[in-house]
């Protein structure tokens, strides 16, 4: 077997080694039981204990006051673009959206279904470079909430500070979840697919206001109320087991690692070495606008496609992989999540500068 190389994926994406291991062997017998952890019954002693520490570890690393609930739901990240509209708003009933990617358009699209949608701002027309200020728009006095994606992984943009307003907000944090310290009180809900910065794809956490799960209208079915798997410990039916079971994992590492605030420190020092590499020189050029860097995903561009495309050959052979930018943006994409090593920041940086010296 090679050993492990740099693994710049999007998503899903590395996770720690450690947590692999672990996952590893307990896949074929957990906890000594004779039996693997994904042919354990969801209802058993053992399970449930694992879905009761994985809560209760995000709920101190994220500060999550009582009053919300912390629910395992299938469907991906791309179910709650629906489930959120179908949950809380209805005829005649308004939300507004921040458009700051595909993400955010998808999410729009659905909402548009359920009820009426403000696009509150686009940034659409600069290739999604930046995203807004709040003083860049208004919100309609008579919405519901107010809807944006925290970190625009196909773009490399992120809000710098979550955005101030009177409206309950809603965020899709499915790329910088955990990343860095926020105060969820004025959130309603806030969601992640797991598949980016949090473990393995198939369970998306969502984090719901209590107050909120009682808005739902009757008709809705039963699979698609919060409300459902709130008052079900999210085990209304079989939840994704093995998923929820390696984002424990991941947490106890993070928690080991000193949390969230601990994770922040690092994740700016990784994302800075990159910028400043490409802030260096104008053989490369970061896509976001300086004031919206993502952390988490960084985007750049070299002189030419046919630059790009040979860049991203060489360094792969150099085991550092999944630079390729998304299919809609093009160029480099070096997402460097909360488990991505610092070293391989380092050495894709080292790199660079021996790419530029021979080919500019
Ligand atoms: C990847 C991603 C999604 C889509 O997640 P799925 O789990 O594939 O539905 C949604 N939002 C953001 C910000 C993402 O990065």
């Amino acid at each position: 077997m090679p050993e492990r190389i740099y693994n710049f994926s999007a998503g899903p994406s590395t996770l720690p080694e450690e947590v692999l291991a672990q996952a590893a062997k307990d896949i074929v017998n957990f906890n000594n039981k004779g039996m693997g952890l994904i042919e354990m019954s969801h209802r058993s002693k053992d399970f449930i204990a694992v879905v009761d520490e994985c809560e209760a570890n995000l709920r101190e690393l994220m500060k999550i006051p009582a009053n919300y609930k912390v629910l395992f739901l299938q469907g991906g990240a791309s179910t709650q673009f629906a489930m959120i509209p179908m949950n809380l708003l209805g005829e005649g009933k308004t939300a507004s959206y921040l458009n700051t990617g595909v993400w955010a358009k998808k999410a729009i699209k659905e909402a548009k279904l359920f009820g009426n949608v403000q696009v509150a701002y686009t940034s659409e027309d600069s290739t999604f470079n930046h995203v807004p200020k709040d003083t860049d728009y208004t919100v309609d006095p008579a919405s519901e909430y107010l809807y944006f994606v925290t970190n625009n992984t196909i773009y490399g943009t992120q809000f710098p500070t979550m955005p101030k307003n009177e409206k309950m907000l809603i965020a899709d944090m499915s790329s910088d979840i955990l990343s860095r310290e926020f105060d969820i009180t004025p959130f309603g809900i806030v969601y992640a697919g797991a598949q980016k910065n949090m473990g393995p794809a198939g369970v998306t956490v969502v984090i719901i206001r209590e107050d909120l799960l009682d808005r739902a209208p009757e008709n809705l079915p039963t699979m698609f109320k919060y409300k459902t798997h709130a008052d079900n410990g999210s085990m209304f039916n079989t939840p994704p087991c093995f998923s929820i079971y390696v984002v424990g994992l991941v947490l106890k590492w993070l928690k080991k690692l000193g949390g969230v605030a601990a994770m922040e420190k690092i994740n700016r020092e990784k994302a800075a070495i990159l910028y400043n590499a490409i802030d260096a020189t104008d053989f490369y050029r970061g896509h976001a606008q300086p004031g919206s860097r993502s952390q988490m995903n960084i985007t750049f561009n070299l002189p030419t496609p046919e630059l790009e495309a040979q860049f991203i050959k060489e360094a792969t052979a150099k085991g550092m992989d999944g630079l390729k930018g998304h299919r809609s943006v093009g160029g480099c994409r070096a997402s460097i999540y909360n488990a991505f090593p610092k070293a391989g920041v380092e050495a894709l940086v080292g790199f660079m500068k021996e790419f530029e010296k021979k080919n500019s």
